[in-house]
């Protein structure tokens, strides 16, 4: 690979310039006595980022599954029951490393395509007299279908039951992108990986964690070393690590951090909902449909579009790579072949978007799927507004 590629993959994202070279130093001391200057404020605009005043992050040289392992075992004891909605590839393999952990995982399968059930956690809950039930584990943003769940809801649900029940959240494919609120959403474990929406390479799982979890830890069973919660925090107190931290990415994280707070979260979110609405513009108006069921749980920073059923969708995807470049994410086990997913996460704006819709309608075209030439790219212009304005501006001229 001489020149990069056109990535449009939904992780890893591509990496601002800004960030490859805030990342391009020489090694540095981990025990010098200025390292904490880079680290301590890397802790405290997490937070920013994860939407907690309340909770502790802890910053692991791993990638999201390492945290996903983290936010289990810190708080859960062997046999322990915990709900997971299998609705996508993702929220399925972290209900598979349940199982590989003796957690009492009751795993429910949910169409791909759909949203974390609520009304099926409400009746689940009111039968838990006992509250054997110890944590929900729910995917915010399910990365192989598109589909955003609604961390507020299980929230109410919770409540609504009086169920003390740990909330633990996968925010990897939504943290930095799209709305994340720890606190008001009472998340107890918010989970998340470098190279997605904070435009990093992959190697940092990042973990948000509230006082309940904490105060979990002190009695959760599970075999834990590397991702001990209290190991990391008794050197994280004053700007160090237990073990050797990713400095590089550290440094990157810094950059990555200041170009989001340069843009504003709010901003942030705005951007790839507009960007995310453009897409699923594009999408309508080719005729074919999103894996999310329904546009209220479409993801704002991943879309999964279902091919005709004669085509394979990895032809699609080979047809972009080797033809003009371009990487799209592929259907994965259940879905395979049946859909592609464009990725509009992190470094993302509305030329890159655009390019990316224009090699999706061509990759589909040369693959033989009969969408109308351009008519993605004119669906998702005017999603944009672009032009609206210059339009206010005729009728202005005229009207004066
Ligand atoms: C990418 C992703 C993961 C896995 O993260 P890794 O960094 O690949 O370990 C987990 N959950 C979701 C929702 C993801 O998008």
């Amino acid at each position: 690979m001489t020149e990069p590629k056109h990535l449009f993959i939904p992780g890893p994202t591509n990496v601002p310039d800004r960030i490859r070279r805030a990342m391009n130093l020489a090694m540095e001391d981990m025990r010098a006595s200025d390292f904490p200057e880079l680290v301590m404020p890397l802790f405290a605009d997490l937070k920013r980022v994860f939407g907690t005043e309340t909770g502790q992050v802890f910053i692991y040289p791993s990638s999201g599954t390492g945290a996903w392992e983290a936010a289990l075992t810190n708080t859960l004891s062997p046999g322990d029951k915990v709900i997971n909605a299998s609705l996508g590839q993702f929220s399925m393999l972290w209900g598979k490393m349940c199982r590989d952990l003796r957690l009492d995982v009751e795993d429910w399968e949910i169409d791909w395509g759909e949203a974390f059930p609520l009304e099926r956690l409400a009746e689940r809950l009111a039968a838990d007299k006992a509250h054997e039930i110890k944590a929900v584990l729910v995917c915010h943003n399910e990365t192989a279908t598109g589909v955003t769940s609604d961390v507020a809801g299980v929230r109410r649900v919770l409540d609504a039951a009086g169920h003390p029940a740990l909330l633990a959240v996968d925010g990897v494919s939504s943290v930095a992108a799209i709305e994340f609120r720890m606190d008001d959403w009472g998340v107890d474990l918010a989970v998340t990986g470098s190279q997605k929406g904070l435009m990093l390479p992959t190697g940092l799982g990042i973990i948000a964690v509230s006082e309940k979890a904490m105060a979990a830890t002190k009695t959760a069973g599970l075999t834990r070393s590397y991702f001990d919660f209290a190991w990391q925090a008794s050197a994280n107190a004053s700007g160090y690590f237990p073990y050797t931290p990713a400095t590089l990415l550290l440094r990157g994280l810094r950059e990555s951090l200041d170009m989001l707070f340069e843009e504003g979260l709010e901003a942030v979110h705005a951007r790839h909902h507009r960007l995310g609405r453009a897409v699923r513009a594009a999408v309508d108006a080719w005729g074919l449909a999103c894996c999310a069921r329904r546009p209220e749980i479409a993801s704002d920073t991943v879309t999964a579009i279902m091919v005709p059923d004669h085509i394979d969708a990895g032809a699609v995807i080979r047809t972009a790579y080797t033809k003009y470049n371009t990487s799209f994410g592929a259907g994965l086990t259940k879905v395979a072949g049946r859909l592609f997913r464009i990725g509009h996460l992190g470094k993302m704006d509305e030329v890159k978007i655009m390019s990316g819709l224009a090699a999706a309608e061509m990759a589909m075209l040369d693959s033989g799927i009969a969408i109308q030439p351009g008519s993605g790219v004119a669906a998702a212009m005017t999603a944009l507004g672009v032009g609206a304005a210059a339009a206010t501006d005729r009728s202005a001229g005229l009207a004066a």
